[in-house]
């Protein structure tokens, strides 16, 4: 405890908060026992996880343990920000810090470091590779552990925690926001709980409508009514000055990015700032544009936005942008942003005045309310500690006193939040965790794929094994059928000799692998039985491996196999139409669950898609009866792809397309790498066929860059992204050679700095004295 303190005080804290005390009293010093804490955004969470990991990683001489310790955030900008964090504090101690959030098949030499940040993702990858080290791990901090109850990601985080609870040298220390149910998890997790509602600085609940803002009490009784100048005859604007007249700062949570443009453009803000902040601000606007080559609309609405003292934040933003905006709120520059709720998952940014514009938000399901969690998580980021005298969380709901509406915000600031369910029923969840856990031996036969289930946080709150085994064997079924794993049958001799019946089994299942056998049973009369009531031993295939290792949904890989084979069919009757191959493949990857949702078709675009697709005979087999409406989808998403590995312009793709900036970035990302996976799957199908080879291995760098076929040489090389090889194809510079041969060209084109750096990585001796030799 002693050296635990000396750390702490060595990075300015003096004193522990009192749920941190709660939780080093219940014993979050010894090694062996799990935590589930429970306490409000901003309350000092990450540091319970810090003192936990300092615990196991230092000794009393301050020196590090050789032990490991995971950090486990769920987003790759917050694992940027505790790398940042906790290298500042704690590399002074020699310890070392890796942040891993790379691509995925990467097997990463993670060995030499003490603490890993990672997302729940990358680490159940690098548990696939098999990485040795795991076995070093002997304390896992799991930051915002509630989202084991997340539609799309819990599932993956269920997995993972269930293999880390069977573990016992492993001290498992959960942190979470408010949770309706905190018990059962912490049961299930064999942790102790700590609930508490301490927080930094009180927090003011409050419902605002026109210029009103009504304060409640925890019962929902009025305790008083402010009135906020009318300055303008925008409500929220008058708000946000309310807030900064009184040295505040305000975060107004929308519930799109679009809105949050929409919002920060209508706050208008520079009557409020001094002439050293509006100079100030210029600089970071300066900043703001200079981050990329050519500046977005994005980049220049936040721009404008920013030298008027506001800004947006959302996760359409590159980490630079982002960096800046935090930075500038938190110099107290920029006096309000309006973000989308990723902001709460965590950034350390409060505000004396939270909004809440929006309690619903558009799904596929249409408008759906925004859970009350989440609400409570927004809300929480307001008051900052030795800054503001109170925090004031507020829901604005319309500008009328709409008394059905202030009831339902009402019932979001107060009472219970919600209960959290496991996800594990999702089928793509199930079908690459279970391939996952076989590829890892983790579940060699049916005991083990019994037992694991029945570890996980599905069967302990629904108490229903039997239900989601059902489901996991048609799971496994279908990974047999599609060649992902083998099924054996061993004998067990035990079995065989206290029953002579299992002898009698005869398999009448052919090499396309059916499920049923056909068995002699007591009465000696012939019973067809489901295989998964004998012993099944599970074992991969290397195609199985192979797809686990890329991390792809098993299906996802089903539709490249089949795509890639028919397109095989295809290039061998016409081998020269390559434009249509690599549409065809850009389809394929469209189709895959990875890339959903795609996007949406409109009407009028409906006949151009059909008569492009029936040109390119794609999917067409059934064109009498029409193209599914999803396979239009699939195509035209194909075609953005195809458009962007074209050079058309940014702007024009987003506006063409009707997308954001950071969602063309998202499925950039992810085709490149479903087309990686396509490539290393292609490797694997035996199929002879170098013209699709070729394509996939042109495609991962053409939609890396987004760039056009003739400038791929160039891209190979380091330091050369698509702006430079443009400038460097048009003077007839084309590839390494070129480049070697033409040094005083490049230097004129590119400029001396970068012209040295691309020199020296293609080995040209770059001294100075001798670059000028050579020109
Ligand atoms: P949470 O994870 O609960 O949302 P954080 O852990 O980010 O909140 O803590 C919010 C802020 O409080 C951080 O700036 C952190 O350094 C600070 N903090 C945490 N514990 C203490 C403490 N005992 N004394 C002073 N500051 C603290």
């Amino acid at each position: 405890m002693l050296m635990l303190m000396e750390v702490l005080k060595e990075n300015g804290i003096a004193e522990l908060r009192p749920p941190q005390k709660k939780v080093v009293e219940g014993g979050l010093l010894n090694k062996n026992k799990n935590f589930l804490i429970c306490i409000p955004t901003a309350s000092g969470k990450t540091l319970i996880g810090e003192m936990a990991f300092i615990n196991h990683l230092l000794d009393n001489n301050k020196t590090p343990t050789n032990k490991k310790g995971l950090f486990i955030v769920p987003l790759k900008a917050l694992a940027n920000e505790k790398y940042e964090e906790f290298k500042g504090k704690y590399e002074k101690y020699g310890l070392k810090i890796a942040l891993s959030i790379g691509d995925f098949d990467e097997k990463e030499d993670l060995k030499g470091y003490d603490l890993i940040i990672t997302t729940a993702e990358k680490l159940d990858s690098l548990i696939r590779h098999k990485v040795e080290w795991i076995k070093d791990i002997s304390v896992v901090v799991i930051d915002e552990i509630h989202l084991i109850g997340d539609e799309s990601r819990g599932g993956t985080l269920e997995v993972l925690l269930t293999k880390l609870k069977t573990k016992k040298t492993i001290q498992i220390i959960g942190l979470s926001a408010t949770i309706g149910n905190p018990e059962e998890l912490a049961k299930w997790l064999n942790a102790e709980l700590i609930v508490d509602e301490w927080r930094p600085v009180k927090l003011k609940k409050g419902i605002g409508y026109g210029n009103k803002i009504m304060f409640i009490d925890d019962n929902g009784n009025t305790i008083n009514e402010v009135i906020v100048d009318e300055i303008s005859k925008n409500n929220m604007f008058n708000l946000v000055v309310d807030s900064i007249l009184k040295d505040g700062s305000c975060i107004i949570f929308c519930n799109s990015k679009r809105g949050a443009v929409g919002e920060a453009k209508k706050l208008n803000l520079k009557k409020y700032l001094s002439p050293d902040e509006i100079s100030e601000l210029r600089h970071l606007k300066e900043e703001v544009l200079s981050v990329l080559d050519n500046p977005t609309k994005t980049c220049k609405d936040l721009a404008e936005c920013i030298e008027k003292g506001v800004a947006f934040h959302h996760a359409g933003l590159t980490y630079e942008q982002r960096k800046i905006v935090e930075e500038g709120f938190r110099k107290k520059l920029i006096k309000a942003i309006c973000c989308t709720p990723t902001l709460s998952a965590g950034i350390n940014m409060p505000c004396r005045r939270a909004i809440i514009r929006d309690l619903k938000r558009f799904s596929s399901r249409g408008y759906i309310p925004i859970p009350k969690m989440e609400i409570h998580q927004c809300i929480g980021r307001a008051g900052r500690p030795n800054l503001d005298p109170y925090g004031e969380g507020i829901i604005y709901i319309n500008n009328t006193e709409n008394p059905e509406l202030i009831e339902n915000a009402k019932n979001y600031l107060i009472g219970n939040v919600e209960e959290i369910y496991s996800k594990l029923s999702n089928q793509k969840v199930l079908r690459t965790h279970m391939l996952g856990l076989i590829t890892t031996g983790d579940i060699k036969n049916k005991n083990d794929l019994e037992e694991f289930i029945k570890n996980t946080f599905y069967a302990y709150q629904y108490q229903n094994t039997k239900k989601i085994l059902e489901n996991i064997y048609e799971i496994t079924n279908f990974l047999e059928k599609n060649g992902f794993i083998e099924l054996n049958y061993r004998r067990d001799e035990n079995k065989d000799k206290s029953n002579n019946s299992h002898n009698n089994k005869k398999n009448i299942s052919n090499t396309n692998n059916s499920i049923k056998m056909l068995v002699l049973d007591n009465n000696n009369s012939l019973t067809i039985k489901s295989r998964h009531e004998e012993d099944v031993y599970y074992n991969i295939t290397p195609l199985g491996k192979k797809v686990s290792e890329l991390y792809i949904d098993p299906l996802s890989a089903e539709y490249i196999i089949d795509g890639l084979k028919n397109l095989h069919k295809k290039t061998l009757s016409n081998p020269k139409n390559m434009e249509c191959y690599i549409l065809h493949i850009l389809y394929i990857i469209s189709k895959t669950t990875e890339m959903q949702p795609v996007l949406r078709v409109r009407r009028k675009e409906e006949n151009d898609l059909i008569n492009d697709m029936i040109k390119l005979d794609i999917d067409v087999d059934d064109v009498i009866y029409g193209i599914s409406s999803e396979n239009l989808e699939y195509f035209k998403n194909a075609k953005l792809f195809y458009d962007w590995i074209n050079e058309i312009p940014e702007e024009e793709l987003l506006l063409g397309y009707n997308i954001e900036p950071g969602i063309l970035r998202y499925n950039v990302e992810q085709a490149k790498w479903m087309i990686h996976s396509a490539k290393e799957i292609f490797n694997l199908l035996n199929i002879d066929n170098k013209v699709i080879k070729d394509c996939l291995n042109d495609l991962e760098i053409r939609m890396e860059y987004g760039a056009k076929q003739d400038i791929i040489e160039l891209l190979k090389i380091k330091h050369i992204g698509r702006a430079r090889a443009r400038i460097l194809y048009n003077a007839g510079i084309k590839n390494a050679n070129d480049i070697i041969n033409n040094q005083k060209n490049i230097i004129n084109l590119l400029g001396e700095k970068i012209a040295r750096k691309i020199l020296s990585e293609l080995g040209v001796d770059t001294k100075f004295g001798q670059m000028r030799l050579s020109i």
